[in-house]
């Protein structure tokens, strides 16, 4: 813990952590030993994380990396984080995320960039580490942990972990407690961790798993011991390569590392056809109608009564007003905007409940391909490799949705899926690929991606 407590001092130019908990940290890293020294202790003990800003952690500042939340201090600890504690993990600090983890390069955040401890090949220019788990993806792949929480909502684990070659799994909608973690689009939602193999994120996933009284959408299955699973043979495995993501526009090297991809799990005895998920093209259109319905309904509490900022006004309107104009940043003002257009009458049918047949008809398509006996659904993670911070016009938004292209499917769908590092680009970059599989089967992902990494 001493140890990382110095590492993530030293690397403060990557504006990985927000907030430093060194002596919470330590005091942790104390009650740990002794617990050792006792014969007791769980299955992390000792083991330094960090969180994702958007847990609420007691005591601790929780902000969603956005001004409106200020310095808001919860009095209470998330499912999640407070299952890590119970299992001996150790809390370095917070970690940042786009505002409200909406974003795909950690540069809505209003704690400022994130920067990807990789770099091209000769080069000098800072990279995004991914979004909106920027600040999970940067310290892990730095060693300022030895793994860390995320959320991921159309992609916020699995796109970042690819962009810098580490794991990142989404376990199934429902698989673990949302109780407490700061709500984008609750239907979409689910937490998972980041960590730099297959089997860390095997163990860190199995502590943060199960049914949750405070969460209604949280699923009472037992949780199977993932990193037993990483022994299971993948032969035999029936792998589904869907053709309609070969879209449009893909860089040569991303269809080589899928291909490649393929081979290994060819290669470990796995069986791997083409599939068609007729119903794919329209998932990032209408991911950008129901995650945003969503997050207007659900950041309509910040209205500077209850929490964090608040800008006075004449009277109770004026001051919610202000308070959100000055709170909100620029993408999730325009995220509040659609979301509200698209609910309200009139528009309600036309958009909305169309994006939410659209979504049924997505998770049929995947539904259809496991009863056709695909174990697993495997695509490259993202179309391209990490890219410079500012690279992306701020005056086109659609650009950077664009990057959610291969992840978004599976929320829609409410799968677990897994991204795996898998090679380099021609410059050096790291690139993943992506798993999917069965409602609550995250063993076989963890087995395939095991027999991939
Ligand atoms: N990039 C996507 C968005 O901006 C996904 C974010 C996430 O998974 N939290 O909505």
């Amino acid at each position: 813990t001493q140890a990382h407590v110095d590492a993530v001092a030293a690397a403060r130019e990557l504006n990985a952590y927000v907030l430093e908990t060194p002596e919470k940290a330590l005091e942790m890293a104390r009650a740990s030993d002794e617990r050792l020294a006792k014969g007791q202790g769980g299955t992390l003990e000792g083991i330094p994380l960090g969180v994702k800003d958007m847990f609420c952690t007691e005591g601790v500042r929780t902000t969603a990396c956005s001004k409106i939340l200020g310095e808001f201090v919860p009095t209470y600890e998330s499912t999640i984080t407070s299952q890590l504690w119970r299992d001996g993990a150790v809390m370095l600090g917070k970690l940042n995320n786009d505002e409200f983890a909406m974003g795909s390069s950690n540069e809505t955040s209003a704690m400022g960039n994130v920067i990807n401890p990789w770099r091209a090949e000769g080069s000098t220019e800072n990279l995004v580490p991914g979004g909106s788990s920027g600040g999970s993806s940067a310290a892990v792949a730095a060693r300022l942990c030895l793994g860390a929480t995320g959320t991921d909502t159309g992609g916020s684990i699995r796109q970042p972990a690819a962009f810098t070659g580490i794991v990142g799994i989404k376990p199934t909608y429902g698989r673990c407690s949302r109780w407490g973690v700061v709500a984008f689009a609750s239907s979409l939602d689910q937490a998972g961790p980041f960590a730099r193999t297959v089997r860390d994120s095997a163990i860190l996933l199995r502590s943060m798993s199960g049914f949750d009284p405070k969460d209604s959408t949280s699923v009472d299955l037992p949780v199977p011991d993932y990193e037993a699973a990483l022994g299971r043979s993948v032969k035999g495995l029936r792998i589904g390569l869907p053709k309609e993501y070969r879209v449009e526009g893909m860089p040569a090297e991303i269809e080589q590392l899928w291909q490649k991809g393929a081979d290994w799990l060819r290669d470990a005895g796995a069986e791997v056809v083409e599939i068609s998920l007729p119903h794919t093209k329209y998932a990032l259109p209408a991911y950008y109608i129901v995650a945003p319905a969503e997050a207007s309904s659900n950041l309509a509490r910040y209205d500077g009564v209850r929490y964090g900022t608040r800008v006075p006004g004449r009277d109770v309107t004026e001051m919610y007003e202000n308070t959100r104009a000055a709170g909100f940043g620029a993408e999730v003002k325009r995220r509040i905007m659609i979301g509200t257009y698209v609910l309200s009458a009139g528009y309600y049918d036309a958009y909305y409940l169309r994006a939410q047949k659209v979504r049924t008809l997505i998770k049929r398509d995947f539904d259809l391909a496991f009863e056709a006996g695909v174990d697993a659904v495997l695509t490259p993670t993202t179309p391209s490799p990490a890219f410079a911070i500012g690279s992306k016009s701020e005056a086109d938004p659609v650009e950077m949705y664009l990057n959610d292209i291969f992840t978004v499917t599976v929320n829609m769908a409410g799968l677990p899926g897994i991204s795996v590092p898998a090679g380099l680009s021609s410059d050096g970059l790291p690139l993943g690929l992506q798993l999917i599989g069965r409602p609550f089967d995250e063993e076989t992902l963890f087995a395939l991606g095991h027999a991939v990494e």
